[in-house]
């Protein structure tokens, strides 16, 4: 852990150690006093438990053996100290037997298993936990990634044990950083300061925060950390006097009332002072409340009388109180906060609290550990402990008794809904759970997203719907030709994704709709004897701006898709282009004129517009006939809702046709369809067991799909009707389709239908 402290711990294990052949007597008595400090210490274990630790402490010893810290003392003092802070905290054995083991997996070569099989699989868990947050390294210095990577180091740990493991761990090595290498401390003191004091401070262990802090600034700023050390030092002394005067005072006030109370005198690390001295510009002697006090009572309703009395003892600063009881801070923290006029006009801040506020104050989540140990016969703990934040974490823990699940339910509370991951390039981002891979890609950038391909989650090929999971490394494959699938608005889960799919598929239908305009205007000018649409070349411009002069529209492109959409009807603006090119000079052909003329009231089809299914949103297929290739088709322009394709021979598109001829238009099918078509089929069956398998087989046997499927919920009649909406790729396989199930003998019936949805 935090191998990056101790050059005795870098892989490839002990490799570059001092290894002395015996060690020193010294050495081995540090050792020993270690351990016994450490025993000292365990006295609420039970002693089952006491041997496990102690058992956890050989083996750990051996394992560290003839490997030194940067101090010249046995390595093994370094997971003893560990083990120590999480005594303090009253951590469960396993803690403490995977504290003692923490660097044991990491430096000295001893595998998973082995650990498993010598303390069991809880224990291993705990010290695998904590090697692989040891993997993560933390490098980037923007603040958002900080944040994040302090999510996610809280997101992976699967126990809170592990982060306080974790905390303890780093501890120990900022308060033993001044042996090492002097070039170290910056990097380490400030991944302190952005990562670690942080997390202590969120999960409301006050006192490693601010210990972290302070440590963090000796090492990161040791000249600053030094002038502030000696001005404080200078103002206690001259201090000193006045506060033991408020001291006596407010002790003689609360000795007239029956309350016990603990007061005692604080005072702000000297990180909290520069900090506030940098944020708010102020000179060290403007910072005032460097000194105060802490006044610990029985209960919540006397932390309010307690106030009372010292608004009455001294005049209280107008908008300096503040009620943390009732609002309590993010992290559990609970207190009042009053500043007073004292002796002399100094002021001076008080804080009010509980025992167990206390508690909470100084060790956050772990006074859950603290404080069944000192109040095992308190079944109100929950209560007594005030902040509700704990207080639910408690009953949970209470109701599950796996350390596991309560850690997933503080990682709730903490951040309720984010998952985060790693581009291949290692950076950091946080997306709400249940994000896709496409969700990623779109965070990533929306060129990356409307190309998107295929993934990989940590090297593996996955589908691109797959949900990300904490710490998975996420590489996006692209191609240039690549665009949005519809389908994918079915699955993303951000709004950013599924804004950029939608903005996508709307422009798509844009150009897809301007190029349909354009082959219906071509086919409207071919029948007025043109042959094609004039381009937007320089001479061509003035009969183009006459024409959107005419028909209204911005530019070309507006006009076209408006043709398309039904809007403008094709003939007409192809008549309006005729008298324009006739003015300009630019007459047509009489003969090819005459010539197309006739071919077009020949034959429909003639020079229509060629349907292959690519065509996307601009063309849709009428449901009431489902024109498959094969079929004789027309195209009615509904207005504004683009083209829609019938057969000639549906029933509603002749009845449309006698009103409305001019918004019918001519299309024929392509020669090689870029898809399959839907289109309906109506089964009549006798009612049996196994009749559905059948003809779906028989379909399956013509290689057409079944997209859809209707049936009467009538089991108890003798036959039934079976409704298929299948995609074919023409006529011919539609008719193969139809036989096969002819053949069925529980087929009464096959036919062709009108399906509606
Ligand atoms: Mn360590």
């Amino acid at each position: 852990m935090g191998s990056a402290l101790n050059s005795s711990s870098s892989k490839p294990p002990v490799a570059g150690a001092h290894r002395p052949a015996t060690p020193s007597p010294a050495a081995v008595n540090a050792e020993a006093a270690s351990f016994a400090s450490l025993t000292d210490k365990l006295d609420y274990l039970s002693p089952p438990d006491l041997e496990q630790v102690r058992l956890a402490y050989r083996f750990a010893d051996e394992a560290h053996l003839g490997q030194i810290r940067n101090s010249g003392e046995p390595y093994i003092t370094h997971p003893i100290a560990v083990a120590a802070q999480c005594a303090e905290w009253k951590l469960d054995a396993q803690a403490l037997m995977a504290a003692l083991l923490h660097d044991a997996l990491e430096d000295c070569g001893i595998t998973k298993v082995e650990l498993i099989e010598r303390f069991g699989a809880p224990v291993a868990e705990l010290v695998d936990g904590l090697t692989k947050l040891d993997r993560l390294h933390f490098d980037t210095r923007e603040e958002n990634q900080a944040e994040s990577f302090r999510k996610m180091l809280l997101a992976m740990a699967r126990d809170v044990r592990v982060i306080l493991i974790k905390l303890a761990d780093r501890s120990h090595n900022m308060r033993t950083l001044s042996d090492a290498p002097r070039k170290k401390w910056a990097r380490i003191a400030s991944e302190t300061l952005d990562i670690y004091a942080p997390i202590a401070h969120r999960l409301g262990l006050n006192q490693s925060y601010r210990e972290l802090q302070d440590l963090a600034f000796r090492h990161l700023r040791p000249w600053r950390y030094a002038t502030l050390s000696k001005a404080v030092d200078k103002a206690r002394s001259r201090r000193r006097d006045l506060f033991q005067k408020v001291q006596r005072e407010v002790e003689a006030a609360f000795a007239h009332s029956d309350m016990s109370v603990r007061i005692a005198g604080r005072e702000k690390t000297l990180y909290s002072i520069y900090q506030k001295m940098d944020e708010k510009h102020l000179s060290f002697a403007q910072v005032t409340d460097i000194f105060g006090f802490r006044v610990i009572v029985p209960s919540v309703i006397d932390c309010y009388t307690a106030l009372g009395t010292l608004h009455q003892l001294y005049k209280p600063v107008t908008g300096k109180f503040k009620d943390h009881i009732a609002i309590s801070k993010l992290n559990g923290y609970q207190s009042l906060h009053t500043t007073l006029v004292g002796p002399s006009g100094v002021n001076v801040e008080f804080q009010v609290r509980t025992e167990a506020m206390h508690i909470v104050a100084e060790s956050g989540v772990a006074a859950h550990w603290l404080y069944k140990v000192n109040n095992p016969q308190d079944a109100a703990t929950g209560e007594r402990l005030g902040s509700k934040w704990l207080q639910s974490l408690l009953d949970i823990q209470h109701e599950t008794r796996d350390a596991a699940e309560f850690w997933d339910h503080v990682k709730v509370d903490l951040f309720p809904d984010a998952v985060y991951v790693f581009t291949p390039k290692g950076q950091i981002m946080a997306l709400p759970r249940g994000a896709t891979v496409i969700d990623f890609a779109y965070a990533i950038h929306s060129n990356v997203g409307d190309r998107t391909v295929a993934a990989r989650i940590n090297g593996e090929q996955v589908p691109l719907r797959s949900e990300l999971k904490n710490s998975d490394v996420v590489e996006i494959t692209t191609a240039p030709v690549s665009t949005p699938n519809p389908a994918w608005l079915s699955f993303v889960r951000t709004a950013r994704a599924r804004s950029k799919i939608r903005h996508y598929l709307k422009t798509l239908a844009q150009t897809e709709s301007a190029s349909l305009g354009e082959k219906m205007l071509t086919q409207a000018l071919r029948a007025e004897g043109i042959e094609k649409l004039p381009d937007e070349m320089p001479d061509n411009q003035v009969l183009w701006e006459k024409l959107l002069r005419y028909s209204g529209n911005k530019n070309r492109l507006e006009l076209l898709t408006d043709i398309a959409l039904g809007k403008r009807i094709a003939s007409i603006v192809a008549k309006r282009l005729l008298i324009l090119l006739a003015d300009s000079g630019k007459k047509p052909d009489a003969l090819l004129l005459t010539r197309e003329r006739y071919a077009a009231n020949d034959k429909v089809s003639q020079g229509g517009i060629v349907i292959d299914g690519s065509e996307n949103t601009v063309v849709r297929f009428a449901p009431c006939c489902r024109p498959v290739p094969g079929d004789a088709i027309v195209g009615h322009l509904g207005r504004g809702e683009g083209l829609i394709v019938h057969a000639a021979d549906c029933a509603v598109a002749v009845k449309l046709k006698q009103k409305d001829t001019e918004q019918f238009i001519g299309v024929e099918w392509s020669d090689e369809p870029t898809r399959a078509f839907e289109t309906g089929v109506l089964v009549t069956v006798t009612n049996g067991k196994g009749v559905l398998a059948r003809v779906a087989a028989a379909f399956a046997a013509a290689e057409t799909d079944i997209t859809r499927i209707d049936m009467d919920d009538e089991a108890a009649q003798e036959t039934a009707d079976l409704r298929f909406i299948i995609a074919v790729r023409d006529r011919n396989q539609l008719e193969a389709a139809l036989r096969n199930l002819r053949r069925c003998p529980a087929v009464l019936k096959a036919q062709r239908a009108k399906i509606t949805q």
